[in-house]
């Protein structure tokens, strides 16, 4: 077996990390910590180190790690067949198999799946739809998609423009000219505080008004969103949101699409965001939880609506230009099926909201007095505590002292990681969906302790 330090020279020697300081790691200035194995919630590092992994890998590992029954369907499909294509009509058992059993837990209105690899490859194709459906029904001119600052929709060309986040920009040359942003629906950030929560939904129903009568409603396709924010601070929405966004968005012929990379298969307890929130969306994007990340596999469901249109497009302009070769990839689709057999067998939906429920109640017991937590937050096994410099004037700490990164540093070494998330100081939690009571109790009290590391 190689040494640990070989293996950390290679890492900084040869390996590309995404979403990484390049030159600070591969001068050796940040950790590198290699996992090796994990089980249920606990992950193990080369070093011999065990880690609640409170955030799920990247919110991903629903039903925990080290599940052989996923594991074996994986081998199984290996064996048998390990790749057949889906171009035209070629289909394989598993990935149609995968594909009804997604619609028996889609919302109402659904029709159909389209599977890709990632997130962000998953609402490539969404636009690409979206552009296609508009200009099948003669509209070419209706192009545009409005996003929202702080959403987060993948790291691509179009889905990085669609991410509402500054650093995913920055001399990349995005976003591209056909996305649009308007207002996060993130009350604990409102720039006026004498805002109420029902005033505030009313302003950001107004900024999209403003928004969509500025560009003109004929020239916007799709509003894209996430039921609950995810990495722009895992927010969930204020009250009475989405039924406002939506009645706007019906009003202007405008497609909603729903993107539950993060909230699909049950991390907000419930299978899916848009019905925990009353979300009726033209397009559904699905990846992380629909294989707990066991095999790399996402999906864009389409509504009725939308499908009818794709049919009358092929039958007016021939076979649909849209593919990868890696579309439906029978591995991947053999380990959805094995997931969402485990996410029902083992009640991890309902175990998303009780244990979710009693994880945010137990985190404001601990924290909600500290004279520097701001906010407390959540959803189903979707928490974040929010720091700031002075509560009273809801003063934010300066960027520069790096709080969330500290407080989450002080997490791994109590045996807890959690996820400091890249715009503001949040610590965000998103722990696998199998987490019980007494593991949430321990993160707790890791939290707690942290905290008072870093801010006393
Ligand atoms: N959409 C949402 C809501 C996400 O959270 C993510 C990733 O975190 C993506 C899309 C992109 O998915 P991927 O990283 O698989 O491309």
């Amino acid at each position: 077996m190689l040494s640990n330090d070989q293996l950390s020279q290679w890492d900084r020697d040869f390996f590309f990390h995404p979403s990484t300081h390049l030159a600070q790691h591969a001068r050796g200035e940040t950790p590198n910590r290699i996992i090796t194995g994990g089980s249920g919630v606990y992950i193990e590092d080369r070093d011999g180190n065990r880690l609640l992994d409170a955030f799920a890998g990247l919110y991903c590992v629903n039903v925990g790690y080290g599940r052989s029954e996923i594991a074996e369907a994986i081998a199984e499909q290996a064996r048998k067949l390990a790749y057949y294509h889906a171009y035209v009509g070629h289909g394989t058992e598993a990935s149609i198999t995968l594909a009804r059993m997604i619609l028996e837990r889609a919302p109402a209105n659904m029709s159909k799946v389209y599977f890709g690899l990632s997130g962000s490859d998953a609402n490539e194709t969404n636009i690409k739809l979206v552009w296609y459906y508009n200009n099948v029904l003669g509209r070419p001119e209706k192009k545009k998609i409005i996003s929202r600052w702080r959403g987060y929709h993948g790291s691509g060309l179009m889905t990085g423009s669609l991410t509402g986040l500054g650093l995913f920009h920055k001399k990349f040359d995005l976003p591209l000219a056909q996305v649009l942003h308007t207002e996060a629906p993130y009350y604990f950030r409102r720039d006026d505080l004498a805002l109420g929560e029902a005033e505030f939904v009313a302003h950001c129903v107004a900024e999209l008004e403003a928004l969509i009568a500025a560009e003109g409603a004929g020239t916007i396709a799709a509003f894209i969103g996430e039921p609950a924010l995810g990495t722009g601070g895992l927010v969930p929405p204020p009250e009475g949101y989405w039924a406002a966004i939506q009645e706007v968005l019906q009003r202007h012929d405008i497609l909603l699409i729903a993107d539950e990379v993060v909230s699909g298969f049950g991390r907000l307890g419930s299978m899916f965001g848009s019905t925990h929130y009353g979300i009726e969306p033209d397009i559904i994007t699905i990846a992380k939880g629909l294989t707990s990340a066991y095999a790399p596999l996402s999906g864009s469901i389409i509504s009725s609506k939308v499908w009818s249109v794709l049919e009358q497009g092929t039958d007016e302009f021939g076979p649909i230009g849209h593919g990868w070769t890696y579309s439906a990839h029978p591995i991947g689709a053999a380990a959805g099926i094995a997931n969402l057999e485990l996410v029902d067998s083992l009640g991890l939906v309902a175990n998303a909201a009780n244990t979710g429920a009693w994880f945010l109640a137990a985190m404001r017991d601990a924290l909600g007095d500290h004279p520097h937590v701001g906010d407390i937050r959540g959803e189903g096994l979707l928490v974040a505590v929010e720091f700031v410099a002075d509560r009273d004037t809801r003063t934010f700490f300066d960027p520069d002292r790096k709080v969330g990164p500290q407080i989450a540093a002080a997490l791994v070494k109590r045996g807890v990681i959690a996820r400091a998330m890249p715009q503001g100081d949040i610590i965000g939690f998103a722990p696998p969906l199998c987490i019980t009571r007494e593991e949430a109790a321990k993160v707790v009290d890791a939290m707690s302790g942290a905290v008072k590391d870093v801010l006393g």
